[in-house]
């Protein structure tokens, strides 16, 4: 199983940002500490013993809270669920300035092994534009407190297609993030537009404005290039890693295994049924003070169909450089994948979209542009499955409401 530990602080809102996350009230943190232990035994005690391989505490901004409070939630866990030795343990954490290596270390020292540093941008006037609560000075000085303290593993969050971005500018900060802060992992998303952001607004009024679909496109695909040669694998649409860095956390959202989302708003799928947490602090700390079941007693449980399974697993693993397995097809279905669908099939792969290996199909980097319209033609020739129809898809482990991504 995976855990995910939703943090909904953050210093500010950044004007693209729809995640639930806000600036906490006065004596939240402690609080939301407080609930999110409860949450902790209230899981522990219902679902027994079952093993963790990986931690994910994201928001937010995870590092708003203090690393006591990081000890705290990360040794709640073993209690009741064992965690393998080997574990990932990822943070999130955003540069901010009065951090030191002091700090780094005291989160090492807590059990986190994985870092994830929201750089989004090396130009201070991008970030200063998204409303980010840091310079880029103060990026590089986490990245390097964070390596003086010790962290080998370190992801950096980086977004393209910017109002006012060029691809010039793309490739410029790539070649800078991967000469000079040399991190292991970096997950370079697009912007999406979110309705009720700020940037919608300004997008709608015309006071800002993006580069046209076919710059989209090269920042795509020719940032994806600049990654490769410099030895970062794209192992899904938008995350790239040197050997061996991968992130299992997510990995294995992808690969369809059970996780456990704890928090406001947070996710989770265990056996077979998705449960999501009350979004607001207010719901989600009366669910847990009167000790009601989380998740079920909201009546926010949802029995997964076949048909849901079967477009999660499409939408998901054909992100992945592994592709879809026909064997999870026929698993879901008793159908062969290749044969139902060989008119698609054929097209794709004579348009350079797809390729198919060992079993599996999945998408070039020209697919991964146009991933969305090929999964919506693929789920309007699946077959109907007995049960219900797919309901809404949630695109990221256990995270309430995720979706920065354009492709
Ligand atoms: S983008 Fe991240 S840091 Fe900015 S408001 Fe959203 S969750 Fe917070």
């Amino acid at each position: 199983m995976l855990i995910y530990i939703h943090v909904p602080f953050c210093k500010s809102k950044c004007n693209y940002c729809a995640f639930n996350s806000w600036v906490a009230a006065e004596g939240e943190i402690q609080r939301y500490v407080a609930a999110v232990l409860a949450e902790v035994s209230a899981w522990g005690e219902r679902l027994g013993k079952r093993n963790v391989s990986t931690v994910f505490i994201g928001g937010g901004t995870p590092s708003l809270l203090p690393v006591a409070a990081i000890w705290r939630l990360l040794a709640s866990l073993p209690k009741y669920f064992p965690i393998a030795p080997n574990a990932e343990i990822s943070m999130e954490a955003n540069p901010q300035s009065g951090q030191s290596a002091q700090y780094y270390s005291d989160l090492l020292r807590a059990g986190i092994n994985r870092l994830s540093l929201g750089v989004q941008s090396l130009d201070d006037r991008m970030l200063h534009l998204m409303n980010r609560p840091h310079t880029v000075a103060d990026a590089f000085r986490a990245m390097f407190q964070a390596r003086e303290a010790g962290f080998k593993n370190i992801n950096l969050d980086l977004m393209w297609g910017l109002p006012g971005q060029r691809l010039r500018n793309w490739k410029a900060e790539l070649r800078e993030v991967i000469g000079q802060l040399r991190p292991e992992h970096i997950s370079a998303y697009g912007l999406t537009l979110e309705e009720g952001t700020p940037f919608q607004t300004w997008h709608d009024a015309e006071r800002i404005s993006f580069s046209d679909e076919k710059e989209l496109g090269h920042m795509f695909l020719d940032g994806a290039e600049i990654l490769e040669e410099a030895g970062y694998l794209q192992y899904e649409i938008s995350n790239f890693a040197k050997i061996g860095y991968q992130c299992r956390h997510n990995l294995g959202y992808w690969e369809g295994e059970d996780y456990l989302g704890l928090g406001p708003g947070a996710v989770s799928t265990l056996d077979g049924y998705r449960l999501t947490n009350p979004r607001h602090m207010k719901e989600y700390l009366k669910m847990l003070e009167q000790k009601q079941t989380p998740g079920i007693a909201y009546g926010e449980a949802e029995k997964l169909t076949p048909q849901t399974k079967l477009m999660e697993r499409i939408m998901l693993s054909l992100r992945t450089q592994k592709g879809f397995s026909a064997q999870a097809y026929r698993e879901l279905t008793g159908n062969n994948f290749f044969d139902e669908h060989k008119a698609i099939i054929a097209a794709l792969h004579s348009r350079g979209l797809i390729r198919i290996r060992d079993g599996n199909m999945a998408l070039t980097r020209s697919g991964m542009l146009v991933s969305n319209t090929i999964i919506s033609n693929l789920f309007s020739r699946l077959p109907r499955l007995e049960g219900l129809r797919g309901r809404e898809l949630s695109e990221n482990g256990g995270k309430p409401v995720a979706s920065s991504l354009r492709v």
